[in-house]
């Protein structure tokens, strides 16, 4: 469950290399100039360690819930709301480059079920408390038909990157693939990409809505099945004043969203 040193060392040099290399770009951005804090990464890592033990079943709900607590409460602290103010709240920006919500939003958005989620208890099943969205790929080789390209993830909101993972095979049991975690602190929420074919974020990185931070794939135990179309899986949980995850319908924000091509 828990993930080793050298990963976190190897992550925490990306990341400040990511810093370096984008220095136009960051600088936009006044709060978020300077490479991620240790606090902050440690809070990452923490968030890390839990969810991997969930999603492992390593861990018991219980403990699950205040792991996940502890961190949430840290971020939520070492992010704080002043990175808020940077003029960013309340854009969104469809998260597939270049497609309409009306023609990719699964059943219009009638997927939503939240009863019965648990975050911490993964024997629970049947709920699915987020919003799946298709790309035109009936071929199933992770890009679109017409395009011949995969199609890029964009952060949907504006965060920080607090968790992920990379080495999704058809051989693993974990059903999110390769997913994305982001922290927007003007929302205090958190996202989860699921089912990339890629992920090009690492933790500890600030996106602004409509940057890439994937490409959509088949990444998943049940999205790797044939019967499953390729798309994004998209939840949102409200993290509560005791830092406990409550879902919420992203729809209308996802109807409304700016379309980047
Ligand atoms: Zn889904």
């Amino acid at each position: 469950m828990v993930r080793g040193s050298k990963m976190w060392e190897k992550l925490i040099k990306q990341v400040a290399g990511i810093v370096v290399l984008s220095t136009q770009v960051w600088q936009s951005a006044s709060a978020q100039s300077t490479a991620p804090s240790e606090k902050l990464l440690m809070h990452c890592q923490q968030f890390q360690q839990v969810y991997d033990g969930i999603s492992q079943q390593v861990i018991t709900p219980d403990s699950a819930t205040r792991a996940f607590q502890q961190a949430m409460l840290g971020l939520r602290e070492t992010v704080g709301k002043d990175s808020c103010q940077t003029g960013t709240a309340g854009t969104y920006v469809y998260p597939l480059r270049g497609q309409l919500p009306r023609y990719s939003i699964g059943s219009r958005g009638r997927g939503y079920r939240a009863t019965g989620f648990d975050l911490f208890d993964s024997d629970v099943r049947g709920s699915h408390p987020a919003q799946d969205l298709f790309i035109r790929d009936g071929d199933q080789d992770e890009l679109d038909d017409r395009l011949g390209q995969p199609i890029d993830v964009l952060a949907f909101t504006s965060g920080v990157v607090v968790a992920m993972e990379t080495g999704w095979g058809p051989n693993s049991k974990m059903r999110g693939g390769n997913y994305i975690w982001i922290y927007d602190p003007c929302l205090d929420g958190l996202f989860y990409y699921a089912h990339n074919k890629c992920v090009t974020v690492v933790p500890g990185q600030w996106v602004r809505a409509g940057e890439k931070i994937g490409e959509v794939g088949r990444t998943g135990y049940n999205a790797f099945k044939e019967r499953s179309p390729t798309h994004l899986h998209l939840m949102f949980l409200r993290i509560t004043p005791e830092g406990l995850p409550k879902p919420e319908n992203t729809y209308t924000w996802l109807s409304g969203a700016e379309v980047v091509h």
